[in-house]
């Protein structure tokens, strides 16, 4: 698997893949550029010390998901395990409303998020839902938006979560 970036995006001959990875090369860029604005500026990529990483390994640490996460203490949450396998793992939301601007949210890149601001998912029902169709879930996540924001539906989930676990 390689690396597209701005540098070597014009080498590739799929357009429309370029047109694509062009997208993401410059939400990097404005992320990156945003950073640097707060007085953070970030190391480049060929500073990363590859002493770092061999000290690291030889101290035990485990490297996944492409060398992007290091894992210290040889313990990952369940939850990390089913999400990452993608079975019994299952994510909702009852809106994408939230009240901070983290520069990193990418829900904007998600489907329908103009319609899940102003609209509420039965989370609820959709548990409900999938429990009746014999989906075996393990895990369950509520993210957001802000779940706190719709305090009674959040909260509201947790039984459910609790019934269908029996
Ligand atoms: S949804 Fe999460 S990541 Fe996005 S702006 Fe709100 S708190 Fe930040």
């Amino acid at each position: 698997m390689n690396n597209l970036s701005k540098d070597n995006l014009r080498t590739i001959n799929n357009k429309s893949l370029v047109s694509y990875a062009d997208i993401y090369a410059n939400i990097e860029a404005a992320t990156v550029e945003q950073i640097e604005s707060f007085g953070l500026p970030l190391s480049k990529r060929e500073h990363h010390n590859a002493a770092v990483h061999e000290t690291l390994l030889s101290m035990g640490a485990i490297y996944r998901n492409n060398n992007k996460s290091i894992l210290s203490n040889k313990r990952i949450s369940s939850a990390c395990e089913a999400c990452a396998k993608g079975t019994g793992s299952y994510t909702t939301f009852v809106s994408l409303r939230c009240h901070r601007d983290c520069y990193f949210c990418f829900n904007k890149n998600q489907d329908e998020y103009n319609f899940y601001l102003q609209n509420k998912k039965n989370v609820n029902g959709d548990l409900k839902s999938l429990v009746e169709q014999g989906v075996n879930l393990t895990h369950i996540a509520l993210t957001g938006g802000e779940p706190l924001l719709h305090k009674g539906r959040s909260a509201g989930l947790f039984p459910t979560c609790r019934r269908t676990s029996s």
